[in-house]
């Protein structure tokens, strides 16, 4: 195990696994263990090494997310929005414009993500309503973003606009958004019932001033690597999927080979044996997609359809075997010291963001019928 995983083995063990229930129950986000996890280095994985990151390779970054995401999938999302918006701005801005956010952002002082999608906007992408008008060498942004992963706290994001009304998806543009900054106004967190707890919220833009060494990507490029990202984020999702689901069933094998009824362990039934094998059937062939999406990934060739039916897959599984695994535990399936019920409210959240199950099958449907 690298030097990266084996930290964020000890850190899910020491801060993510005693406090997930809470963090569910309480429907705050881990703000304070996002902050533990910048002292061990574990905001910086995807940030190159000239900025004392750790620059960790797709697949690795696969393992530390399964890694955390077996005690939190929502921990870990929240920590990889921040992670991964911090290593685009390292990479895509000037570095005068980047000193001022990537260093406070691997320390934890400072969280941030993509601002796609809008109360009035989701799936439909090319219809965002947020709006980018240049003004001399800058931009004046109107609008607003919801449902944005960390934005009940954080206040650096990479926030998508139109330029151009009528233009869909192709006038989109994407910029850096200081919520520190006149013009900026968060929203209202959401309160989400039985977990999910990522931090979703939004804000509002009112004659935001993006200076012109502060635009992200213009439009068209912006579009193209906005779903280049989102492939990656697709089957990153997909694996956190996969290892809810492991870990649910780890938890009733433990149970089920503890457990007597009519004489002998729940395990030894061949009905509820059969279940657990199906998960595990259900787990592999997640896993097989995922891998598949990734090489694609690490070796730069066309990831949209394999990363779609991956996530498609792997969400839609979860949320039925997550409920199979907690069926094979009876009613202490349900107990707050179980992860059953987080996750499945985790799988859920899964099957709406970086495109719902529905946008998957539109995404392939179109790559098959072309
Ligand atoms: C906890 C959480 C965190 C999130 N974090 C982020 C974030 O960080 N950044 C961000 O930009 N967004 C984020 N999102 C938003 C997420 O991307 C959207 O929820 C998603 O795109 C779906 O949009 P919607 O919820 O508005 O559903 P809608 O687009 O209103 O769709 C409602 C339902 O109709 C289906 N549907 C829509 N169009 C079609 C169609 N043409 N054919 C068939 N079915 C269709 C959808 O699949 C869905 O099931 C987050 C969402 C959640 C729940």
């Amino acid at each position: 195990m690298s030097e990266v995983l084996e930290k964020a083995h000890a850190f899910a063990a020491a801060h993510v696994a005693p406090n997930a229930a809470r963090w569910a129950r309480d429907g705050v986000m881990a703000v304070d263990a996002l902050k533990a996890a910048a002292k061990v280095g574990l905001l910086s994985f995807q940030t190159s090494k000239d900025w004392g990151g750790s620059a960790i390779g797709f697949h690795e970054k696969l393992r530390l997310l399964e890694l955390l995401s077996r005690h939190s999938y929502d921990f870990a999302f929240s920590l990889t929005n921040t992670a991964g918006c911090a290593a685009r701005i390292a990479s895509e801005m000037p570095r005068s414009v980047a000193e001022r956010y990537v260093p406070a952002m691997l320390a934890g002082e400072r969280f941030g993500g993509s601002a796609l999608s809008e109360p009035n906007a989701g799936s439909d992408f090319g219809g965002i309503k947020t709006r980018a008008v240049k003004d001399g060498d800058g931009w004046v942004l109107n609008g607003e973003k919801g449902w944005i992963t960390n934005a009940a706290f954080g206040d650096v994001f990479i926030a998508y606009a139109q330029t151009d009304p009528g233009a869909g998806a192709r006038g989109i543009g994407s910029f850096l958004v200081d919520g520190r900054r006149e013009g900026f106004e968060r929203t209202p967190c959401e309160r989400l019932a039985g977990g999910g707890v990522v931090g979703a919220g939004g804000f509002k833009l009112a004659n935001y001033r993006v200076r012109a060494d502060e635009v992200v990507s213009l439009p068209g490029p912006a579009f193209k690597k906005a779903m280049s990202g989102v492939n990656q984020a697709r089957t990153y999702v997909a694996a956190m999927c996969c290892a809810m689901v492991d870990a649910c069933l780890e938890t009733a094998i433990a149970y089920g080979k503890s457990r007597q009824a009519f004489g002998s362990a729940l395990s030894a039934k061949q009905g509820w044996r059969w279940m657990a094998a199906d998960i595990a059937t259900d787990v592999e062939a997640g896993r097989l997609l995922v891998a598949k999406a990734a090489d694609l990934i690490v070796h730069n060739e066309d990831a949209a359809l394999t990363s779609a039916h991956a996530k498609k897959f792997a969400t839609r599984m979860a949320v039925g075997r997550i409920s199979d695994a907690c069926q094979l535990m009876g009613a202490a399936g349900l107990r707050e010291e179980h992860p059953f019920l987080r996750h499945l409210a985790s799988a859920r959240v899964a099957s709406y963001t970086d495109g719902s199950t529905e946008m998957q099958n539109e995404r392939i449907a179109a790559i098959l019928l072309k």
